[in-house]
Parts: C-alpha cells; structure tokens; sequence
C-alpha cells in the first residue's frame, strides 16, 4: 500500500514507532536526484538528528554507459508492455550499459530486478519533490 507524504510527515510518524522495536527499525525517505538540492538533503539529515533514531535517504545515482548520463534512469513499458529501464537522455534499454542501483529488501541492488519488483520500484511515493 502506499500513501502520499512528505519526508518529514513520514519522519514524524514513524519515529512513535522506534520505541516499539528496541531491537532496530530504520525508516527510508525516498528521494529523486538530490543533485541539484543540497539544502533539502541538510534539512532532512537535521530532522533526522532532532527527531527519529535512524533513517536513510534512498536516493538515484544511476550512470548510462552509452550517453554518460548521470541522473535518475527511467522505468518504462516497452510494446510489449514488459517493464524496462531507459536512459532519459539518449533512450538506451540495454541493462548491460546501464548502472541503476535501488534499495530492495534492505539493501542497495544493482543487479536489476524481475518484473514484479521493478513495478514496486515504479511506484514507490517520493517524499521530495
Ligand atoms: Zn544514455
């Protein structure tokens, strides 16, 4: 299930929930290319600091072998309606050529995923905009 909301939201609520598990709980803020916005990554680290235990940012740092493409690579359906990653600036589908790492199941993959898990990733809620 997913739900709109923004970082700090999200920070907020489930921070009441830390106490609840003294073995370990970690929240995520997923986040899209953070770039460009330096001064929204420092606000959320200091949020974190003020208010909840321990948090991440799952943020994009994807590399297109082809064009030299440094952003967030795309999830797209192909005719066939399969999903498949594409480059946004040159519009490369070959994994072998593409570097895309993404947190599934607690950690960072970049061994890319079947269909099922790439559909999770498209739609996971950004809590940045
Ligand atoms: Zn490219």
């Amino acid at each position: 299930m997913t739900e709109p909301v923004d970082a700090f939201k999200k920070l907020e609520i489930e921070s009441k929930f830390q106490k609840l598990s003294p073995g370990g709980a970690i929240s995520y803020v997923e986040v899209p290319n953070m770039q460009d916005n330096i001064p929204a990554v420092l606000a959320i680290m200091q949020y974190i600091y003020d208010n909840i235990m321990y948090a991440e940012l799952n943020t994009k740092s994807d590399y297109c072998q082809v064009c030299g493409y440094d952003g967030e690579i795309q999830i797209v359906k192909d005719e066939s309606g399969k999903l498949v990653w594409r480059c946004p600036k040159c519009g490369n589908t070959d994994e072998s050529k593409l570097n895309v790492a993404r947190r599934t199941c607690g950690y960072i993959g970049s061994q890319f995923w079947n269909q099922g898990r790439t559909q999770e990733i498209k739609e996971r809620v950004l809590h940045v905009s």
